[in-house]
């Protein structure tokens, strides 16, 4: 069944005609996300401007039984905003103001669907730093950011999107509009309601405006490529840095695969005779950054390391920078469809499941190419196939599953940062447990009785 026409002439009558997508053709892009091999058409797209507008659409949506998909960018690669039939997508990419920035209190107050570039750079324009940086930043969505409780390449020494917010201002699913967090560095008062919110998925409630954190610009930066003949030199590598006390801001490994996928797209010089890649970076004040850049290189020559590059400038960091950042992106150019999973374990368990992924990959007849946030033991085993071919996307399946177990059974989780969404809801069970799972229910039927926010998500 469609969505009613009375419901689709209120939805017009709060928003706009012009902001309520009915044709077949306008509703395609919003069928699915960045999530490969899913798709599924919406009853209609509406464009909030506002939160009183949101509030509107919310109440309405209670009130018929009316499941409301909200979505930012639609970059989630979970399938968080993948339609379900006959739904309203909520898009709030119009509502992207950066509203305030308060310099006394180091935060920026911004509308969900500002871009995480876009606060990136209203932080820097002020001499401030905003570190969440997902690959994906330049159109991704604060609001989805925070939803998916987003990491970055820079989450080892920063953290991650939680870790940058004070405060939320959330539509409730029956219409009603709550403020929770502040600008106070400490606040204990009752529980934390924001935190709950955080990586919630669209499954609680619509967040229309965040308040975030900022912090001082580093005065320095240095950024260096180690490469290696063996993984576990890698490895070995990343875990001599830890325990020598470094937390570079960035640590990240690509493997054989990806390293000439890499060098094919975005031709950075890469050496190509070797089966694993470091990327280094450290950043604070200049003495410290030195010291650290050289003490790293010490370590990647005493693991082997066939090479070291330190950049010599900020363009030749931005090179090198970009050989990790258009990892998705180069992978994904040479098969049809490519699924990214972000297996994620703890730093001393990342040698044995890259050393897994490889024999899965083997066992399965499958071609993976692995690359991650080594520094947070979070991994991105990329599944080079093609949809079309059915046989395969069991095998895929199989290794999927595979990947997972051996990620729980590692002490890790079957999800770093992008989410569960409906490609992870069934190892949601196995990882979370029965009293966990309860509790996750009970919350979701307590803030959303009539089921209207994204149903069928994160579980069913
Ligand atoms: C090339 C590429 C690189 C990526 N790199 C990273 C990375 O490094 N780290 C990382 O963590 N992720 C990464 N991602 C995944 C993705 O970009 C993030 O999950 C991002 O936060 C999603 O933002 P979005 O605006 O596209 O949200 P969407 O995909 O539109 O939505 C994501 C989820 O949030 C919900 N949602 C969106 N907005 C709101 C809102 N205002 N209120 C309530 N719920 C909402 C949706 O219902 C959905 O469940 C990458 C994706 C791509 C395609």
């Amino acid at each position: 069944m469609a969505v009613p026409q009375m419901t689709l002439s209120e939805l017009r009558r709060l928003v706009g005609a012009d902001n309520v997508l009915t044709a077949q053709e306008d509703l395609i892009p919003y069928s699915f996300d960045g999530t490969a091999a899913l798709r599924q058409m919406p009853g209609c797209v509406v464009f909030a401007r506002n939160t009183d507008q949101v509030a509107g659409i919310l109440k309405l949506a209670t009130q018929t039984k009316s499941p409301v998909v909200t979505r930012g960018s639609g970059t989630g690669l979970s399938g968080g905003s993948l339609p379900i039939p006959d739904c309203i997508v909520l898009c709030l990419a119009k509502m992207d103001r950066i509203l305030e920035l308060d310099r006394a209190n180091l935060t920026l107050l911004a509308e969900a669907g500002a871009t995480t570039q876009a606060i990136s750079d209203a932080a820097a324009a002020a001499g401030l730093f905003y570190p969440p940086d997902p690959g994906s930043m330049k159109i991704s969505t604060i609001g989805g950011n925070v939803s998916e409780n987003s990491g970055g390449l820079r989450g080892l020494k920063y953290g991650i999107t939680r870790n940058y917010v004070m405060g939320l201002e959330i539509v409730l699913a029956g219409g009603e509009v709550l403020w929770t967090g502040n600008k106070c560095v400490k606040d204990v008062a009752g529980y934390s309601v924001k935190d709950l919110f955080i990586g919630s998925e669209g499954t609680l409630g619509v967040i229309t405006k965040v308040l975030l954190k900022l912090i001082p610009k580093p005065a320095a930066k240095k950024t260096l490529v180690a490469t290696f003949a063996q993984m576990d030199q890698a490895a070995q590598s990343v875990s001599d840095i830890i325990a020598a006390q470094i937390i570079p801001c960035t640590l990240e490994f690509l493997d054989r695969t990806t390293i000439h996928c890499v060098e094919d797209f975005a031709k950075v010089g890469l050496p190509l005779d070797c089966e694993a890649l470091l990327l280094m970076e450290t950043d604070g004040h200049p003495a410290a950054v030195a010291q650290e850049a050289a003490r790293m290189e010490e370590v990647a020559r005493r693991n082997g390391a066939v090479e070291v590059r330190v950049a010599k400038d900020d363009d030749e960091a931005a090179r090198l920078a970009t050989a990790r950042r258009s990892a998705f992106s180069a992978l994904a150019r040479v098969a049809p469809t490519t699924i990214l999973e972000d297996a994620t374990v703890p730093r001393s368990e990342l040698a044995k499941m890259i050393r897994f992924v490889a024999g899965v990959a083997a066992k399965y007849r499958l071609r993976i190419g692995t690359f991650g946030h080594m520094g947070d033991g979070n991994l991105h085993p990329t599944f080079l196939t093609d949809e079309r071919n059915q046989e395969e996307m069991r095998r895929v399946e199989e290794a999927f599953k595979e990947i997972f177990d051996e990620a729980i059974r590692l002490g890790g989780t079957i999800t770093g940062e992008h989410g569960v969404g409906v490609a992870k809801k069934s190892f949601l069970p196995k990882f979370a447990g029965d009293a966990q799972m309860r509790v996750m229910r009970e919350l979701r039927r307590a803030l959303d009785p009539a089921g209207v926010l994204n149903p069928g998500k994160m579980f069913d």
